[in-house]
């Protein structure tokens, strides 16, 4: 594994005296893992073994509804064939569910934890919103003793589904919401997979999810970049309880995204439950099992998550690495075979009928110590249907009337003949051989340009050949949340060949086992449906990229020799304009982010057309445009700045994430720091990742570097606002003292010390 943020944390962890690191991966077990799960194992396993520590395989096993061993065994299989081993280290949430309730006593003991007796739907509009505080629950302050006795009674099965849940007690008025008294734990009476009917209480995410990763000594506890937010509360709880070595610590990564595909588990299951796949193994998933049944290997699978690396930015990949990866792996270990998905007969009129020549094929042309074997030449052979045409258009290599190619590793041979049936499809071909010519050379030395693969009715068998394709048509699926992702389904993901040829070698070969059929594309042999009597292939793959030169990303289509060279000779001449409109053109989810650019945030269209041409850039400035800064700045200094550090390095790779950019930007907007301080901080920042506010404070750039000052402007407003409250307390209403500090505190988001804002406040208020 590559360095990365968090290996750069481990690093300094291990500098200050950590003797070893433990993390872990925690699925949930509701569905098969996909391809998003292979890169948080990849990186959890590949930090265990970089730094030689250990790595937990744990189900997540705290909703008794949506689980099912099925899942588990098929995680664990899953791991196992990418190639990571946990050891001895299985664990499953529910191990702890003592533990856990031991704990949560713990909380009610020391007053931070209460038995609430609303509905779930009274607590969430309880809770507040953003600029709204939450009102406490009339339950919150009951005794210790009461919410022991409660909560004893929830567990032993006293009360129904939802009329109790423990809550912790933190702060109704935090401004973060998921700090507003969460639920702990709820009543559930439900049958668990492992435990059976032992709880009817299951603890929620926040409070288990922690206390599993303390309890097993895990160091670092990787997840993915929506958990921000619940790292605050992952700390309170742990620190609440205390008393842990190692204390765990929780980092964030960006999720993996790709497009052509969908990953969240509840689409992947609607897929599976409306039989618009073939079950959650169906070749053309992103699922683990399903790359593995389409023949993509695990060391393909670990190198596209290296490729892909760790970031702290939610971007969405291009496939075509992906394919990238399959293909470059299967370049390198499979044979070559001939196969003829699409076979025309061809009759070679000037050779004797029971005359058999067996011609020796290498494996491999590149490496003799890949072996070889004979395959049959005979009057009657078979060719790929599309290596002739009746009406060859300029430059054809192949095979039409009068022309001559060559046979792979066999003969020169002329179309002498054309049979067609009554629609005049072509059905079968005459030909004749130059019998001087075994081993495919002309006698005379005369140029034979074209090489075609080949198969004799007594060398070859019958076979079922699938052919899969990119699942979705367009590039975003779920981009326009008017339109249902299933709508865009590719019709022709999947094309069953039922009178394919395979040469007869095939036969015997192993399910699993992975071919390169000549020109055609790479296979797999069928993990369940294959056998000698019944030989099943799976495309894996193409030889080369033929989406990426579908201007219309409309039907898959062969790439044609003979466009190739003038498709190459137009890209060298496209300008960038024109390679930005392209970009639109095949991903959906750019040509959105365009329209969104211009109509709801004002862009110019210049602006949108240099910031909706890269994925990388697009989601960082939508992301940006989420962090409240005016939209015309963000376009701005987009356009100016960060496009200049895009092409040295992609957003993608960079620690810095488009909401500190959109904030920083905000410093400039409000006059906090001047453009050119701004600038610097920017470059700080694409570096590190660190946020602009800390690297203002660091950089001593702030004009308002005096913290005093800050906060007597905020004081200054908030007693201008409060008017009413500011001359009650002049009147002498000394208990709104405190209705003022909370209002200075989260004016100034925390950011100033309390003791220098009473001060002020004093000061101010006379
Ligand atoms: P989904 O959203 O697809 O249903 P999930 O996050 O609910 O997935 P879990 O079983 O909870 O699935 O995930 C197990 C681990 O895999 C978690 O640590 C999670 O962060 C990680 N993970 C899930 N999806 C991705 C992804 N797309 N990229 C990287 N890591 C992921
Ligand atoms: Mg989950």
């Amino acid at each position: 594994m590559s360095d990365n943020f968090i290996t750069e944390i481990i690093d300094a962890n291990l500098r200050e005296g950590l003797p070893t690191i433990a993390t872990r991966f925690p699925p949930e077990p509701n569905g098969f893992l996909h391809i998003g799960h292979a890169k948080s194992i990849c990186l959890n396993f590949g930090l265990a073994k970089r730094y030689g520590g250990r790595c937990h395989l744990r189900f997540d096993d705290t909703n008794p509804l949506k689980e099912d061993t099925k899942y588990v065994d098929s995680i664990q299989q899953d791991v196992r064939w990418l190639g990571f081993d946990w050891g001895e280290h299985l664990y499953f949430a529910s191990d702890w569910f003592d533990k856990m309730y031991a704990f949560a006593h713990r909380l009610i003991d020391a007053g931070l934890a209460y038995v609430d007796s609303q509905s779930v739907e009274v607590v969430r509009e309880q809770r507040g919103g953003f600029g709204k505080d939450g009102v406490d629950s009339p339950f919150r302050n009951r005794t210790v003793a009461e919410n022991k006795a409660l909560f004893t009674q929830m567990r032993e099965g006293k009360f129904s589904d939802g009329t109790h849940v423990l809550r912790a007690k933190i702060d109704m008025t935090h401004p973060n919401m998921l700090m507003r008294d969460p639920l702990l734990y709820r009543i559930r009476h439900a049958t668990h997979h492992r435990t059976a009917d032992d709880w009817c209480i299951y603890p929620m995410y926040d409070f288990a999810h922690c206390l599993e990763d303390a309890i097993e000594g895990i160091t670092h506890s990787i997840c993915t970049l929506e958990f921000e937010s619940n790292r605050q509360l992952y700390d309170w709880v742990l620190d609440a309880i205390g008393g842990w070595a190692p204390r765990p610590r929780q980092y964030e990564f960006a999720r993996l995204k790709l497009d052509y595909t969908v990953m969240s588990k509840r689409k992947l299951l609607r897929l599976v439950e409306n039989n618009q796949v073939d079950g959650w193994d169906d070749p053309r998933l992103p699922t683990i099992a399903g790359m593995r049944r389409r023949g993509v290997t695990p060391e393909a699978l670990r190198q596209f998550a290296e490729l892909v690396g760790i970031a702290k930015n939610n971007t969405t990949v291009d496939i075509g690495k992906l394919e990238y990866c399959i293909r470059q792996d299967l370049e390198t270990r499979t044979p070559r075979a001939l196969a003829i998905i699409e076979p025309l007969p061809l009759e070679i009129t000037n050779w004797p009928k029971e005359r058999i020549e067996q011609i020796t094929l290498p494996w491999r042309a590149d490496d003799p110590s890949a072996g070889s074997r004979q395959v049959a030449f005979g009057r009657n052979l078979f060719i790929e249907a599309d290596d002739f045409a009746l009406d060859p258009p300029k430059g054809w290599r192949r095979l039409s009337v009068g022309r001559e190619v060559r046979l792979m590793g066999a003969y020169l041979v002329t179309c002498t003949d054309v049979t067609t049936d009554a629609e005049g499809n072509v059905i079968g071909l005459k030909g004749q051989v130059d019998l001087k010519s075994q081993g495919g050379a002309a006698p005379d030395g005369r140029k034979v340009k074209g090489t075609l693969h080949w198969l004799s009715a007594p060398g070859s068998e019958r076979a079922e050949v699938r052919l899969f394709d990119r699942l979705f048509s367009v590039a975003s699926p779920e981009a326009d949340p008017d339109v249902d992702f299933i709508e865009h389904l590719n019709p022709d993901s999947l094309i069953v060949q039922s009178k394919a040829l395979i040469e007869k070698a095939l036969l015997t070969v192993d399910s699993e086992s992975r071919w390169q059929f000549i020109r055609q594309g790479y296979f797999v042999a069928d993990r369940y449906d294959h056998g000698p009597d019944t030989p099943v292939f799976n495309r894996v793959i193409g030889l080369r990229d033929s989406w990426s030169q579908r201007p219309d990303q409309g039907r898959p289509e062969r790439a044609k020799a003979s466009t190739s060279k003038s498709a190459k000779k137009s890209m060298t001449k496209r300008k960038p304009a024109d390679i930005r409109a392209a970009a639109r053109q095949q991903d959906s989810g750019l040509a959105l982010a365009y329209n969104r650019f211009v109509q709801e945030h004002g862009f110019t269209e210049e602006q949108a057309d240099l910031l909706s041409a890269d994925r990388a850039i697009a989601d960082f400035i939508e992301e940006a445009l989420s962090s409240g800064t005016a939209a015309a700045s963000i376009a701005s200094w987009a356009v100016n700045q960060l496009l200049v550090l895009h092409r040295q390095s992609s957003m993608s790779q960079r620690p810095m994430r488009g909401k500190q950019f959109g904030e920083l930007v905000g410093l400039t907007d409000s006059n906090t720091i001047s453009k050119s301080a701004a600038k610097s901080v920017l470059a700080e920042m694409a570096r590190t990742g660190r946020d602009p506010t800390l690297l203002v404070d660091e950089l001593g750039v702030g004009k308002a570097a005096d913290p005093s000052a800050l906060v007597g402007e905020a004081i200054d407003g908030l007693l201008l606002e409060y008017a009413d409250e500011t001359a009650r307390y002049r009147a002498g209403e000394r208990q709104l003292m405190g209705f003022f500090m909370g209002q200075a505190m989260r004016r100034l988001k925390g950011k100033a010390d309390g003791q220098v804002v009473r001060t002020e406040l004093l000061a101010r208020l006379g």
